[in-house]
């Protein structure tokens, strides 16, 4: 179960796993700032209450004034090598960044998709990963996992992971062709007064996780729901495209 925490009125959610790690700053957002409209991205860009709510965030969090690196998330299989600060600015496209760079915030922007925070037990590099169903059908959590083995060296097993608030699957329905990219009947929930299956995604990256290395005790999964939870969070599917979103950092201490 990950913490609720508030500072500086700003009420955001950590993880016990990645909390262990001396030098890893980190948070999930949460829709409350002085009131319920904290929203960290943009439905349409650059919004200037947008980029305060932002600087705000990551103050509150301990990170004041680092930049922050933010991907044009696309729904892909895509990892990105961030290795100087000039990617600050929405100008990568895909959807995990990785890092080793100090003083630097990996973001990701949700409203319902899962944000999935890495780092290994040295803080010697963190990742941020944006995974819905596309995402994941990309096995983007895998992916992301073996390329901080194969760029830092870092062990498989010396990963901490936090899968932060996300669509549950109580709410989660979906179509055949979901079905079919995911192509693990295991993930998915049917019951009888569900006219669709439903898609489980936090087990679905729990998977991919365990299967690249990563022990299952040091992988934290969020068990509130972004579309049940209007208290708390913003959700594409019950807002629609106007909702706010969520943003998710990590990064390392200088
Ligand atoms: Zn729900």
């Amino acid at each position: 179960m990950l913490q609720v925490r508030r500072h500086s009125q700003v009420t955001f959610l950590h993880s016990e796993v990645l909390d262990r790690i001396p030098r890893i700053v980190h948070a999930f957002s949460t829709r409350r700032g002085d009131r319920n409209d904290f929203t960290l991205g943009p439905p349409s860009s650059p919004n200037p209450i947008v980029q305060m709510n932002r600087a705000r965030f990551v103050a509150s969090i301990g990170a004041p004034g680092w930049p922050i690196i933010k991907l044009n998330q696309v729904h892909s299989g895509t990892v990105c090598d961030i290795d100087d600060t000039s990617a600050a600015g929405e100008a990568v496209e895909g959807d995990a960044a990785i890092t080793a760079l100090q003083g630097v915030i990996l973001s990701i922007q949700t409203a319902d998709c899962i944000p999935i925070l890495v780092a290994d037990s040295e803080a010697r590099a963190v990742a941020a990963i944006h995974a819905g169903w596309r995402g994941t059908a990309a096995h983007i959590a895998e992916t992301t996992v073996l390329r901080l083995m194969e760029k830092f060296g870092v062990d498989a097993k010396s990963l901490a992971v936090a899968v932060g608030p996300h669509i549950g699957v109580c709410c989660y329905e979906v179509g055949d062709d979901v079905v079919e990219a995911i192509g693990d009947a295991a993930v998915f929930e049917r019951r009888p007064e569900w006219p669709k299956p439903h898609l489980n995604l936090a087990e679905a990256n729990r998977r991919q996780l365990v299967r690249a290395g990563v022990p299952e005790g040091q992988i934290e999964i969020s068990l509130l729901c972004t579309r049940c939870r209007e208290d708390l969070f913003f959700s594409y599917r019950r807002e629609g495209k106007g909702s706010g979103r969520l943003l998710s950092v990590i990064g390392i201490a200088p």
